[in-house]
């Protein structure tokens, strides 16, 4: 199928027709499992999910090439239950499933109708702990443009080649960072409070701006409060001892702050990263 479709591809945009007579879609809701011919494939009968049509309803961070794309998982019908079902089936049994979005004649992605498709490959899906959701990563011609960071260290900042290959890759999905932050640490938690999970975000201890990465090593969970006094330069990691610093003015009660330092985390974040945000914290703020 995806041979199919990358040879039409090449040349332009696909119909709605093709999309159906290739067998990657032929449904009139977002997600097509493949009932009739796959349901006894799985002991759920669920069946194996397809393809899914986006058409705008549920995307959060979908580029232009890569990006991630939430479906909910928590709906109460069965319905979804099943829908979602079938598309672990095909993650699990190692099979794409094809995203299908609509395009103008051109090719170029519209929001709503257009009159033409154009089909992209979802390689990768997993929960995101935070929001209960699941994210897709997709790209582009079935390429790995964008993937969740390994587990093992990495940098906390971006690699600096500036091929065209290195910049495809530095499309960041924020969904994508936060689960592997959370996979990180285990938990959602704030690392200063008890804040409940349904505010915990994940922050970048090198900033974006800064050049820093999506590894999770480059992340620390913090409820909304402490996310957006850390970005204001309010408090900071010393990243020796790991006690929060509060910047001159502030005392970790007007933080809000219960916890002295950081030393319960299981697990730490990259040094480099704390050494680097506490080298910016030094130089703005004669800390107390
Ligand atoms: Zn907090």
């Amino acid at each position: 199928m995806w041979e199919a479709v990358q040879r039409i591809q090449e040349e332009r945009p696909l119909v709605a027709d093709e999309v159906r007579e290739i067998g990657c879609y032929n449904g009139a809701r977002g997600i097509w499992r493949d009932k009739r011919s796959t349901s006894d494939l799985t002991p759920s009968g669920n069946g194996v999910c397809v393809g899914i049509s986006s058409r705008g309803k549920y995307e959060d961070e979908i580029l232009e090439e890569t990006g991630t794309y939430d479906y909910p998982a928590t709906k109460s019908s069965t319905y979804d239950e099943g829908d979602i079902d079938s598309m672990r089936t095909a993650l699990e049994l190692g099979l794409p499933v094809f995203l299908i979005r609509d395009t103008n004649s051109k090719g170029e992605l519209v929001q709503g109708k257009g009159p033409k498709r154009r089909v992209d490959r979802i390689e990768f899906l997993e929960d995101d702990p935070i929001s209960g959701n699941l994210v897709f990563t997709f790209s582009l011609g079935g390429r790995m443009d964008y993937r969740l960071p390994a587990d093992e260290e990495g940098s906390c900042f971006q690699a600096r080649e500036t091929t065209k290959r290195e910049v495809r890759t530095k499309k960041r999905s924020q969904a994508a960072f936060r689960a592997a932050v959370v996979r990180r640490y285990g938990g959602k938690r704030c690392a200063l409070c008890d804040a409940p999970s349904e505010v915990i975000e994940a922050a970048h201890i090198v900033p974006v701006s800064d050049n820093g990465s999506d590894d999770s090593g480059n992340g620390l969970l913090l409820c909304r409060n402490h996310h957006a006094l850390f970005d204001m330069g309010k408090w900071c990691l010393e990243p020796t001892s790991l006690e929060v610093i509060p910047a001159k003015g502030h005392n970790l009660q007007s933080l809000g702050v219960p916890r002295p330092n950081v030393s319960h985390l299981k697990v730490t974040p990259n040094q480099e990263g704390l050494d680097w945000r506490w080298g910016q914290f030094a130089r703005k703020s004669t800390h107390s």
